[in-house]
């Protein structure tokens, strides 16, 4: 069982999380009580993860993306208010952790899905939410593997015949980011999401692109740290996938 001032402390230093100018607020975003048994944890707050949740008779909920974000409106109705309902009803705790828990270096987002895709001597460069790493793969057979490991079929911009021999990685919305991923000089790029504009920028850089999807590039690094914290503080863990197509 943890004390949840504990849980929350231990949480806040182990991922470094003050140190983050985010979007949002990382930490515990929704109060509830005290002892926590049973944690869930989920990918983002939303109704259906928060229902199983109280299925699961969680006491606390953690997850990647949380309730409140810089440009939200600031009223509590519609979704947000039933969902801020349910938990203060239910007295689960709501704890979110956003680029925290991209960066860190064993139970993070990107440190996770280069394990589970057997991406070799990772490192993470200057702001650590971009990772790079060796692999000994052609486009298609990495393909194959990212289907099988992520179970959901890649979206890939490239000669499918290409070796891959240096790739880089950031989960989640990080599309943005293949112009950093051209100046390392590597031969593919693989982030969750992808925009109008990558398929081109890939290809006029002779850069292999992989979207492999902003919610399955994301599962890994809240389930590590939740299994992290029930080792730590002897509590339950269970994780609950809500599929999402993107
Ligand atoms: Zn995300």
């Amino acid at each position: 069982m943890a004390n949840r001032e504990a849980l929350k402390n231990y949480t806040q230093s182990y991922l470094n999380a003050d140190a983050f100018e985010d979007y949002c607020p990382n930490g515990l975003q929704i109060e509830g009580k005290e002892e926590i048994n049973k944690i869930i944890s989920g990918v983002s707050a939303n109704l259906a993860l928060i229902e199983r949740a109280i299925d699961e008779k969680a006491d606390a909920i953690f997850v990647h993306h949380g309730l409140f974000w810089k440009n939200d409106s600031q009223t509590i109705t519609g979704a947000k208010r039933r969902k801020i309902a349910l938990l203060l009803e239910n007295n689960i705790n709501l704890f979110a952790y956003h680029l925290p828990l991209d960066a860190h270096p064993d139970v993070g987002n990107n440190a996770q899905l280069g394990k589970l895709l057997g991406i070799n001597n990772m490192s993470p460069v200057a702001n650590s939410l971009l990772w790079t790493g060796e692999l000994e793969l052609n486009v298609g057979e990495f393909g194959v593997e990212i289907d099988s490991a992520l179970q959901r079929a890649p979206l890939i911009i490239g000669d499918q015949s290409a070796n891959i021999k240096r790739i880089a990685w950031c989960t989640g919305a990080a599309q943005g980011f293949i112009d950093q991923a051209v100046e390392l000089g590597v031969d593919a790029y693989l982030t969750g999401e992808v925009s109008e504009q990558t398929p081109a920028t890939a290809l006029e850089n002779d850069l292999v692109f992989i979207s492999a999807g902003h919610h399955a590039t994301e599962r890994y690094g809240v389930q590590a740290l939740c299994q992290h914290l029930s080792d730590k503080f002897g509590c339950q863990h269970q994780y609950i996938e809500i599929d999402n197509c993107v």
